[in-house]
């Protein structure tokens, strides 16, 4: 028999290997194969068993596959199903899907040693009394061991000998008398074994979730799918409807899954979790380690965990009978993987659901223009929830106008007397703040007054931005990091300035400002570690700190009571990104980080920062008015031809030499345009990407938009198959099919 089988590289073709007898009792479609592969060996997916090879191929030239991984396939056929829809839909290679679908691990790379480390149980020695009831004199020691075994039962290895206060030697000789038995079993890697006792108390629904919760769950029962549009403002009690209609789900026999942005399955919602579901739930989430995932993984799969909460690529989780998937905050950008394979897991979601006749919820604040535009054409049905619970008025947002602040001081200044004043009588109340930028390390370049130049990454076509306390500039793209020049590495002078503010800097400014303020900061720099971060976030909650400053990730999912002030000190460079996206991601980091506020019994406030205090998105995000935006940013769309009106593709084509990455693009337009001479589809570029230089490489960028996405996908799939025959590596192009954002 014969294996065809796709191979975890960004290969787009699947090969076929011969199976030893043995082999071809075994294998089964989704198990894993190991296969020569050119000089080395990889860890391929089998896709398909072959009785008989097509004329095509003969036997000679067909090489034997080295070994089988498995006797139980890793990928079930609904996966499989799914992998191949997202391989085709994105237009990537099956098996980088299917590698993607998989916990980390399944896949080792075998080219340097032939010994693959897969992801495996992991197995603790445990010891359990012998059946046999032998008599025979034992020492006390033993006779401690013996004791301890009755009382508790089956102990592992470490905790009897702790327990009994005997060393191994005790046991082994009490195995050698046939006493005790001593055995392997897999133990549970458990990511929540630390949960305290977090009680998550069930509130009493108001009317509106109810029939919100109602209208979900009539959807549910008999199979079949229906895909809602939950739009509910911030702090309107939409995670409370997701728990209950997960426990709907799990009520009736099927299975559910929930899924969330990077940031927001945060240790205290995991808990919660835990406590509503116990065992039932599996969490995945890309901070846990290799083997937490797998065991997690595995209990999904045997059927063990029936509610999987994660993100992004929890959406590929073996969940059987699936009734329901919710994809919280669903406007996220973070549900699109930033490599090959590019796929949106909202959308996969949505997919997930069609297939498995399954209902979906869609749930944010600020839902995405694709999302709404969807709901108002019928595609989804629309559930709104315009109030917050118990009629907590949402915060009120004001913008100050910085040119104003300009103007009176006759100077930039970081801290308008307005923010400075709002942040000290929140204070004085015994209420928190939070303080908002979109800009993390002390200043975002340096810049030489004598003679102009900013100190820029090797790398990358940005500036190097200061980070005080390590004393180094660091590239935020590429994380290149030089020590702190004293003089200017142009003109050698020593006129070194510091210009605009990151999140570092506003933490000192402030201390300094208020010395009795009790402040953290959260942004990537201090949330490498998980500990330190988790610690901050408690703290707050329990009130040990006043103020958090921090980047956008303070602006999701939490609910801290006492917050009362949300400043915002710029969001002007967000507002200038040559992105199609920056007005409605402005809008939505207005809306959400305006969430944060007054979630208690006490109103909140929001202050904006800006020197464009006319914007649309500005305006509309003060207003709180999402139907507003939506319709002028619908125009917007309408106008400069971008998605929801037309589909988007993007072809980057980048690499270490200029010269070739212009001739490449430029030769990937003229075998664009060979093959769209009817100009169905507009082709843009090739152009310098904005971000024009990355890690080494440069980069070119190509805008396919069609009204047809059967045509954008032809011409876009012929002109990539053109230019590989052309002998250019497809490596060097990444092609993006509805690209969330084209920097
Ligand atoms: P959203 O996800 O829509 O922003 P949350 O689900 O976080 O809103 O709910 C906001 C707050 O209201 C939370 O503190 C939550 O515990 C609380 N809450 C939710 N539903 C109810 C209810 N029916 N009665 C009282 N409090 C509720
Ligand atoms: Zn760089």
């Amino acid at each position: 028999m014969h294996a065809e089988v796709a191979v975890p590289l960004h290969i787009f073709q699947t090969f076929t290997y011969r199976l030893t007898p043995e082999q071809s009792v075994q294998a089964e479609v989704g198990s894993r194969l190991v296969v020569p592969l050119g000089r080395s060996l990889v860890t391929a997916y089998i896709v398909g068993l072959i009785d008989e090879l097509p004329e095509n191929l003969a036997d000679i030239d067909i090489r034997e596959a080295q070994s089988l991984v498995d006797a139980v396939p890793v990928c079930s056929p609904e996966i499989l199903q799914l992998a191949r829809w997202v391989a085709d839909y994105y237009s990537c290679p099956l098996g980088e899907v299917i590698k993607a679908a998989l916990p980390p691990g399944m896949t080792p790379s075998l080219r340097r040693s032939r010994q693959a480390a897969f992801a495996k149980p992991k197995l603790r020695r445990f010891v359990r009394l012998s059946s046999q009831s032998n008599e025979g004199k034992l020492t006390a020691a033993q006779q401690r061991v013996i004791s301890t075994l009755v009382t508790n039962g089956p102990m592992q290895l470490q905790l009897l000998l702790q327990t009994a206060g005997v060393s191994a030697s005790t046991i082994s000789s009490l195995e050698k008398k046939a006493r005790v038995e001593i055995y392997d079993e897999a133990i549970r890697r458990d990511p929540l074994s630390d949960t305290l006792g977090v009680s998550s108390s069930e509130h009493t629904l108001t009317v509106a979730q109810a029939s919100v919760l109602q209208q979900i769950e009539q959807r549910m029962s008999p199979e079949g799918y229906t895909a809602f549009l939950l739009h509910g403002v911030t702090g309107s009690g939409k995670t409370e409807i997701y728990m209950r209609a997960m426990q709907k789900a799990l009520s009736i026999g099927r299975s559910a899954m929930m899924l969330v942005p990077e940031i927001a399955l945060t240790p205290v919602f995991s808990r919660q979790l835990r406590s509503r579901f116990g065992d039932q739930v599996a969490i995945f989430h890309s901070s846990l380690q290799k083997g937490e995932r797998f065991d997690e993984w595995t209990r999904v799969k045997n059927g063990e965990a029936r509610v999987v909460i994660g993100t992004r690529s929890a959406v590929f989780a073996p969940a059987k009978n699936l009734g329901l998937i919710v994809v919280d905050e669903e406007h996220e950008s973070s549900y699109r993987q930033q490599e090959s394979p590019y796929y949106n897991a909202r959308d996969v979601a949505i997919v997930r659901a069609q297939k498995e006749s399954a209902t979906v919820v869609l749930g944010s604040a600020t839902p995405s223009l694709e999302s709404f535009n969807n709901a108002s054409k019928g595609k989804y049905r629309l559930l709104s929830l315009p109030e917050r619970i118990a009629a907590r008025p949402l915060a009120t947002a004001r913008i100050i106008d910085m040119r104003n602040v300009f103007a009176r001081h006759g100077k930039p200044k970081v801290f308008s007397d307005e923010l400075l004043e709002a942040i000290r009588e929140t204070h004085e109340r015994g209420e928190q703040s939070i303080i908002l930028l979109n800009r993390r390390g002390y200043s975002s370049f340096i810049l030489c007054r004598s003679c102009g130049e900013t100190i820029q990454c090797p790398n990358c076509d940005v500036t190097l931005t200061y980070h005080r306390s390590e004393r180094v500039i660091v590239c935020h793209y590429c994380n290149h990091r030089a020590p702190v020049p004293r003089v200017c590495p142009a003109c050698g002078k020593k006129y070194i300035y510091y210009v605009g503010e990151g999140t570092e800097q506003l933490e000192e400014m402030l201390k300094m400002l208020f010395p009795a303020l009790r402040i953290a900061r959260i942004d990537r720099d201090t949330t490498t570690r998980r500990k330190p971060f988790e610690q901050s976030l408690a703290d707050f909650s329990a009130g040990k700190i006043d103020t958090l400053v921090g980047t956008q990730m303070l602006a999701k999912g939490h609910d801290f009571p006492n917050v009362t002030l949300v400043g915002v000190v710029s969001v002007d460079a967000g507002l200038a990104l040559p992105d199609f996206r920056s007005a409605e991601r402005t809008f939505q980091l207005i809306t959400q980080v305006a969430g944060r506020a007054g979630r208690g019994h006490r109103p909140g406030r929001v202050l904006i920062q800006t020197y464009h205090p006319y914007h649309y998105a500005l305006r509309h995000a003060c207003a709180q008015d999402y139907e507003a935006f939506y319709e002028e940013e619908l125009r917007n769309r309408q106008n400069h031809s971008y998605p929801p009106f037309v589909a988007l593709a993007s072809l980057l084509v980048h690499g270490p030499d200029l010269s070739r990455v212009r001739a490449d693009s430029l030769e990937l337009r003229k075998q664009l345009d060979l093959v769209n001479q009817d100009r169905r589809s507009r082709v843009l570029g090739p152009a310098p990407a904005p971000l024009s230089r990355l890690k080494g490489e440069h980069r070119f960028q190509i805008l396919i938009k069609s009204r047809s996405r059967k045509n954008l996908r032809e011409i876009a799939d012929a002109a990539m198959k053109a230019i590989a025959d052309g002998g250019v590596n497809l490596r060097s192009i990444n092609l993006e099919i509805d690209p969330v954002s084209i920097m």
